[in-house]
């Protein structure tokens, strides 16, 4: 919630999940202590550094003043690991964060999975009860083979121990997924050790992200290499399909909520939804080839939503006119127009 026209007058930085759009922002640390994921360019021009907690505690003062008394019901966190401030530090922003803002009902951050698993089970609890409700995780991958190649700089048993750590101190834990993430080479291994990390954590959310790999990412130079092949929507589709169907006892809820992926629709909570979920994505997987190239591309083009605008004659003739327009441009590319396209999602 920002004010038209008027700068807020306290530091921000450049990103917040998907879920936190009406959230009150506010910066702990500046940038990645890692930054190092082959796949990420969110922070790669910035050095990270733990804000001092007067600087925090004094923007938290200004945003109060800044929003008059307008009644947030969630703060994130910001930048990339706020959980690398000392206990006592981040448990004395929170009390800050609550006493100047007590309409709030959550307070989040990014969790990086090799700080939290360095907090004892106590830390954790102190943060918990201090108001720290739940963390975002870039879990990536469960395969210690994929996070070794995308020098995730975790291990599976890191993620799950983290994951764990949060859960029992009554942290809710959501986990960011990235489909397609081990390449056409360890797509199955991914998806397979993906959903033996996620039902040994058994967190609240499960959130998927379709791979778009991104410009100036050093994942870009494993794929100009050779080293690494980009799954096509189909193929990233029946990874998502083999990671759901193995996602035995999971109760979170399991959702494509962001732009990037093909299918938003498959969304809802486990395990009663799960048999929904598997049916919509065999939907897609069912329809004739030339049929999924259609809506691939019209999703990418933002003339469809869901499976279902597919009925609507006038949105099929306008994806149609375009398709033809594009195989003319670039013949036989269309899986590489649809990467184009989602790419540029943020
Ligand atoms: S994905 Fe997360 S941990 Fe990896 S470099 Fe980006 S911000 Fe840092």
């Amino acid at each position: 919630m920002n004010r038209p026209g008027d700068a807020p007058p306290f530091e921000l930085g450049p990103i917040r999940p998907v879920a936190e759009a009406r959230s009150l922002l506010i910066r702990t640390t500046r940038g990645c202590p890692w930054n190092r994921c082959d796949f990420c360019v969110n922070y790669q021009d910035m050095a990270f550094s733990i804000r001092s907690v007067a600087d925090i505690e004094r923007d938290i003062e200004m945003a109060a003043d800044y929003y008059q008394g307008h009644a947030f019901a969630g703060c994130f966190l910001q930048d990339g690991d706020s959980l690398l401030m000392p206990t006592e530090d981040l448990v004395r922003v929170l009390a800050t964060l609550r006493r100047h803002f007590p309409s709030l009902e959550r307070i989040t951050s990014y969790g990086r999975a090799a700080t939290m698993a360095r907090k004892t089970p106590d830390e954790m609890a102190a943060i918990a009860a201090a108001g720290l409700n739940r963390l975002y995780c870039g879990m990536e991958s469960g395969s210690d083979e994929v996070l070794r190649r995308i020098h995730k700089g975790t291990t599976a048993a890191q993620i799950v121990r983290a994951g764990q750590l949060a859960r029992q101190a009554g942290i809710e834990v959501s986990e960011f997924i990235i489909i397609g993430i081990g390449g056409r080479e360890l797509s199955r291994e991914h998806a397979l050790a993906t959903a033996r990390a996620l039902v040994q954590i058994d967190p609240e959310f499960i959130r998927v992200r379709a791979i778009g790999v991104k410009q100036g990412s050093r994942l870009e130079q494993s794929r100009q290499r050779g080293d690494w092949v980009l799954p096509t929507e189909d193929e990233l589709i029946r990874e998502q399909r083999l990671l759901l169907e193995h996602l035995d006892g999971v109760s979170g809820y399991f959702s494509n909520d962001h732009a990037v992926n093909l299918l938003m629709e498959v969304e809802g909570q486990l395990p009663a939804a799960k048999d929904d979920l598997l049916a919509k994505l065999d939907r897609f997987l069912a329809l004739p080839d030339e049929e999924r190239v259609q809506f691939a591309l019209g999703r990418r083009l933002g003339h469809y939503q869901t499976l279902d605008d597919r009925d609507q004659i006038g949105r099929r003739e306008a994806v149609a006119r375009q398709v033809e327009q594009l195989r003319r441009q670039y013949p036989g590319m269309e899986d590489e127009v649809c990467h184009a396209l989602r790419e540029r999602v943020v």
